[in-house]
């Protein structure tokens, strides 16, 4: 599935196809991609307009257009753009394509989609789904005061509060369970529990993450598939349930919080206690540790 990362190396790309360019013709007659949109009005949107801008919400893509319409992009598990020569035929998983004039050439760019969990929409305005995000770790950056308002004191586990797009937008399984590891914070923590210097911790472990992550993608070229399964070796401990820890070699545990497997180190990763309360509040304060001194 594709992490924050994969979503920036998208728009990089589509920005170097599509910036400046202008549409020749756009087609797409997927009907599940296109929700709520029809293949007509997708390409009467596009066709004839230029791209003024290609720019990335968390896990979203926008095209703006030059009558001010915008195209919105979402990978969903394995949508991936690539580029073709115009005449090259469709292949199997190809959900839809927008041809361009590129000095003088055609381009084709092409959007393809194996499980069509992606999402195409035209709109003449920011769509609901865009205008409900949080801040993006990469692009607005993330103040820890802005996060800790936006956690509140409530007892949410803080590894599914960093992925609820509208606390931070683009954080998904992978960027939670390695950032919570190197911000040695236990994932199952309440998120109201965490403390200012545990947010700003946790503020700078999802930028390392994500810097460490973006910088693999882009210097290993442009790939034709973005979003293919990694090798275990590429995480601190995503998915290395059992495996050594790779800072106190103890075995790492996995606990499923909101639906998702989440690996963690129940050694090196403390679990947070709400300040405020007694510890008779917490059927787990039996586990709990003190939280280190700084
Ligand atoms: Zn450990």
């Amino acid at each position: 599935m594709p992490e924050l990362a994969d979503v920036e190396v998208a728009r990089r790309r589509l920005e170097s196809w599509l910036a400046g360019t202008t549409i020749t013709r756009a087609r797409s007659a997927d009907a599940r991609i296109l929700r709520p949109g029809s293949p007509a009005a997708f390409s009467r949107a596009l066709a004839g307009r230029s791209v003024r801008e290609v720019s990335r919400r968390g896990k979203w893509l926008r095209l703006l257009l030059s009558d001010g319409a915008r195209m919105f992009s979402h990978l969903g598990m394995t949508g991936w753009w690539v580029q073709r020569e115009c005449g090259s035929p469709k292949e199997r998983s190809e959900r839809g394509r927008i041809d361009v004039e590129r000095r003088g050439r055609c381009v084709s760019v092409r959007y393809l989609d194996s499980r069509r969990f992606g999402r195409l929409v035209v709109s003449k305005e920011d769509i609901p789904e865009w205008l409900a995000l949080g801040p993006d770790p990469l692009g607005d950056g993330v103040e820890p005061d802005q996060l800790a308002k936006r956690l509140g004191r409530n007892r949410r586990p803080i590894k599914s509060a960093l992925m609820d797009q509208a606390v931070l937008a683009g954080v998904g399984n992978i960027l939670a369970t390695e950032a919570l590891f190197r911000a040695r914070i236990d994932p199952r923590s309440p998120s109201g529990a965490l403390s200012r210097a545990d947010i700003g911790t946790l503020v700078r472990a999802l930028r390392a993450t994500i810097e460490r992550d973006l910088a693999r993608k882009t210097s290993s070229g442009p790939s034709e598939r973005g979003c293919e399964d990694e090798a275990d070796g590429d995480f601190l401990v995503y998915g290395r349930q059992g495996a050594p820890c790779p800072r106190c070699g103890r075995p790492l545990d996995r606990v499923v919080l909101g639906g998702r497997g989440t690996t963690f180190c129940g050694h090196c990763q403390i679990l947070r206690t709400r300040k405020r309360s007694s510890a008779t509040e917490h059927g787990n304060s039996a586990t709990a540790r003190i939280p280190r001194a700084r």
